[in-house]
């Protein structure tokens, strides 16, 4: 592989998707994930950006398709600090929070119920883990707690010391846990996810063409759901795009359609979806 390749895997995939995009650029439906896929990931969560050039790309992507949505595991409103984009939608806390590109903001009513209990896992969590000598980064978004590991010296033990002192306790209260690269998330123990999220949003248009990027686990429901809804109308076409690094998990790359190298890979991938459409 050359180094200056960024589009790794599926260029013909990619090459089809974007000629549907063309074809009808109100129709397309662009749905990206932030950390990891449009800003580079950072050791601490509130350290990370959107480039300039990114912007660009995605407000004139904006202008042009159906739909533009940024869709994120933070909180809805830390995810609309990053990107700043009016006339964009907005999906955070992995679709528990959504808000539609009219700026109306429709928090999942059944999250609300579990506020409580994240806050007092929250809370314990700060009072028993020793972040800054295990390298732990807490991010209370309300209905959901993250722990960010990335920092640690000791990646086992620190991992080891977040299982027990708070994942556990988590579950035995019946709330709900995922994880990511070097992240676990406490959450309310229902059924939202990038993919409901994303479902939710395709469902709303008449969109013929659509596409998902993303890095990590919480995004192949978002890829998975693309390809359903893809898969329900012969005339849809879809494309899912994965930012890959070597921390990418394998169902990431095992699930997408076109594989890109990390942030400029997607980058890349959307200056020809912009091409596509006439930018
Ligand atoms: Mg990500």
């Amino acid at each position: 592989m050359p180094d200056g390749q960024l589009i790794t895997k599926g260029e013909t995939e990619l090459d089809t998707c974007l000629a549907a995009f063309a074809s009808a650029p109100r129709a397309g439906a662009l749905l990206c994930d932030i950390d990891g896929t449009i800003s580079a990931i950072v050791a601490r969560p509130e350290d990370a950006a959107v480039s300039q050039p990114f912007r660009d790309v995605l407000a004139a992507l904006t202008e042009r398709l159906g739909l533009v949505a940024f869709v994120t595991g933070r909180a809805l409103e830390d995810g609309r600090r990053m990107i700043s984009l009016d006339g964009a939608a907005y999906i955070g806390t992995h679709g528990l929070e959504v808000m539609a590109p009219d700026g109306q903001v429709l928090t999942e009513p059944q999250a609300e119920r579990y506020i409580s209990e994240v806050q007092e896992v929250a809370a314990a969590a700060a009072r028993d883990l020793d972040c800054d000598a295990l390298g732990v980064v807490l991010e209370n978004k309300r209905t959901v707690l993250a722990v960010h590991y990335r920092l640690a010296a000791d990646a086992a033990r620190t991992r080891h010391e977040i299982l027990t002192r708070v994942v556990e306790p988590a579950r035995s209260r019946g709330l709900g846990i995922s994880s990511g690269h070097f992240l676990f998330e406490v959450r309310p123990p229902l059924p939202f996810t990038k993919g409901t999220a994303t479902r939710r949003l395709l469902d709303g248009g008449d969109y013929l063409a659509g596409m998902f990027c993303g890095d990590d686990l919480t995004d192949v429901t978002g890829f998975k759901t693309l390809h359903d809804w893809a898969a329900r109308d012969a005339r849809r076409a879809a494309c899912a795009v994965a930012a890959v690094t070597a921390e990418t998990p394998r169902p990431v790359i095992e699930d997408a359609d076109v594989l890109v190298r990390a942030t400029p890979g997607v980058y890349e991938a959307l200056t020809r979806l912009l091409g596509a459409v006439g930018g």
